[in-house]
């Protein structure tokens, strides 16, 4: 049984003794006789550090018939029976103790203020989760998000107790459990009382902000991803940082941005909507003078940028004058878009004899088929001008 110094959230380092090493798969599994490592629980992630020069990527708890033992996943191999010096990841701890003392601080202030609980919580790489099992509104989110900041700037002691039987039958805290005895009880001075096994940080100002960043339905309730602390910082940094790329690309300020991107969304309908007039005179244009020329055998005719509709229309005006196929085809390079129609030709069966000659895909009816050509402007036209010989 591991003597568990991380109860004590302030121990990042210590002495300890190896009392096992054994290889498990790339790693080698660390037992010691007592260790401050956080193994896994309650939301949180196991700690990372080292143990003399060897990592340790991550801590895990098993059962085992003396009691609860840490598992330290290392690296290298340490010999048992050694006595050895070991370091927490500080920066990785207080981040986990960030988010998740602020999830308490948040939480209690939601359940004491709308009496919803807690049932799920997560501390991820990108973010931190937490579910709760009803719905508060944007309105109610944001004045408890306040709420949390205020208890942080009135630096709340936060501490951790073993209340006895007695004692804990007539609290009232979060996550009430079965058990009686050896409940281990996170104080918020003022704003929580919350069962919990991982450690926190000591007061409230250390949480340095708790930040909502954004909240869905999840299994009928809601999940709420939040940001404490130096993750909070650095989610506001590379927000910053689009913000001012944004600001310069479209010469605004930054709080006129979204002002700026509406305008822009304007412009571009506009301009659209002037390109699809401009396309659809050239549309007409090429129908009429389809008609003046008359009949023909095959055609061909190239254009560009027409939409389906406008190219549709051409084909069906094309179909009416030819004795074989018409073609409509759109593009440059050897990239081409193209509708094909007949009022005598099959063009399902000769689909494939088309495509296959033009390095192309696509098909459609018996009266018309659309596509793609990978083929020279020239290849395109000398094939489908002189189709069916
Ligand atoms: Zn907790």
């Amino acid at each position: 049984m591991t003597v568990k110094l991380f109860d004590n959230s302030s121990i990042l380092e210590f002495d300890a003794t190896v009392v096992s090493c054994e290889k498990n798969k790339k790693e080698y599994d660390i037992i010691l006789d007592k260790s401050a490592f956080f193994p896994e629980g309650g939301g949180q992630p196991g700690d990372s550090g080292y143990i003399e020069n060897a990592r340790i990527s991550d801590t895990k708890e098993i059962k085992t018939d003396e009691g609860l033992v840490v598992l330290h996943k290392s690296d290298k191999p340490i010999e048992v029976g050694s006595n050895v010096h070991c370091r927490i990841d500080e920066e990785t701890r207080l981040r986990r103790m960030q988010n998740h003392s602020g999830e308490h601080l948040l939480t209690g202030i939601i359940h004491g203020k709308y009496g919803y609980t807690n049932v799920g919580f997560h501390i991820g790489s990108a973010d931190t989760t937490l579910d709760l099992d009803g719905t508060p509104t944007d309105q109610q989110l944001a004045e408890c998000e306040f709420i949390a900041n205020k208890a942080i700037s009135e630096d709340k002691s936060i501490t951790i107790t073993y209340p006895d039987s007695e004692t804990l039958k007539n609290l009232d805290y979060r996550s009430k459990l079965d058990l009686t005895e050896n409940v281990r009880i996170v104080t918020i001075d003022g704003y929580d009382v919350c069962a919990c096994c991982a450690p926190h940080v000591s007061s409230t100002g250390k949480i340095g902000m708790v930040k909502v960043i954004s909240h869905e339905s999840y299994k009928g309730g809601t999940r709420i991803h939040m940001l404490c602390g130096l993750d909070a910082l650095d989610d506001y940094n590379k927000k910053l940082a689009n913000v001012k790329a944004i600001s310069s690309a479209l010469s605004a300020k930054p709080e006129k941005i979204a002002d700026a991107v509406a305008k822009l969304q304007e412009e571009v309908a506009n301009l659209r909507k002037f390109a699809n007039e401009i396309n659809q005179q050239k549309a007409n244009e090429i129908i009429e003078s389809l008609k003046k020329e008359g009949e023909f055998k095959n055609k061909c005719v190239f254009a560009n940028s027409l939409d389906r509709k406008q190219l549709t229309d051409i084909a069906n005006a094309g179909a009416e004058l030819a004795g074989g196929i018409f073609a409509i085809v759109c593009g440059e390079g050897e990239n081409y878009n193209y509708v094909i129609s007949s009022k005598s030709v099959n063009l399902r069966d000769k689909s494939k004899e088309i495509n296959s000659a033009l390095g192309g895909k696509g098909g459609g009816s018996n009266t018309m088929i659309q596509g793609s050509f990978n083929a020279s402007r020239q290849a395109i036209s000398s094939f489908l001008e002189n189709f069916g010989g």
